[in-house]
């Protein structure tokens, strides 16, 4: 029987990413200007996240797209080396572990899941999720909510999301979740519509 289900996306919400840092790194390697770099990416991030390549081949054509004079290994590591935690939500979130199941819905490769699970402890209290690369379909489109609700057992009448995006906010609004539109700048107000929610569940 499906139960109250805390279900948050990962950028901008639970970690904070700066692309420019990664852009920046690799021009000191690359012919081409800091600038320049993430247009010469446009063709493979979005088959990236949708799982259409896979990890080893994306690292290839990246390198090889931007001319990057060091190893795919080392490229991996700058790529996935622009994240940092959002600690006001960390601290919101925290000690609600063990009263309410936390899932994630991302649109993310595997390479930036791999590594933000392993190196930030906000994630913690999240117990799975659908990330985009392994869906093979991504937000804001309905297709990888409906996966998320069948995959997770979803109701989401009962489920609260958490999103910075308003087009995924109005997908999983005409599914019938209980969405948050979420803007850092504006915790205070994401913490008391969670607090309403928890209490209306009884949680
Ligand atoms: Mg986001």
């Amino acid at each position: 029987m499906p139960v109250p289900v805390l279900l948050s996306d990962i950028g901008n919400v639970l970690t904070f990413f700066d692309f420019s840092v990664a852009a920046r790194r690799v021009a000191e390697r690359s012919p081409w200007p800091a600038e320049a770099l993430s247009a010469r990416l446009d063709h493979l991030k979005g088959p990236f996240e949708n799982g259409d390549l896979d990890d080893a081949t994306f690292l290839r054509e990246a390198v090889a797209a931007l001319e990057f004079r060091g190893s795919e290994a080392e490229f991996a590591r700058i790529w996935c080396e622009i994240f940092t935690e959002n600690a006001a939500m960390r601290a919101t979130l925290e000690p609600l572990a063990g009263r309410i199941p936390m899932r994630l819905l991302s649109n993310t490769s595997g390479l930036h899941k791999e590594h933000l699970l392993a190196e930030f402890g906000i994630f913690q209290p999240f117990d799975g999720g659908v990330y985009s690369y392994s869906a093979k379909c991504s937000k804001p489109g309905e297709e990888i909510f409906r996966k998320t609700i069948e995959e997770l057992d979803l109701d989401p009448a009962l489920t609260f999301y958490i999103d910075d995006l308003e087009p995924n906010i109005a997908t999983a609004r005409r599914l019938g979740f209980e969405a948050h539109h979420y803007d850092a700048r504006r915790h205070d107000e994401f913490e008391r519509e969670l607090n309403a929610w928890l209490r209306n569940h009884e949680l």
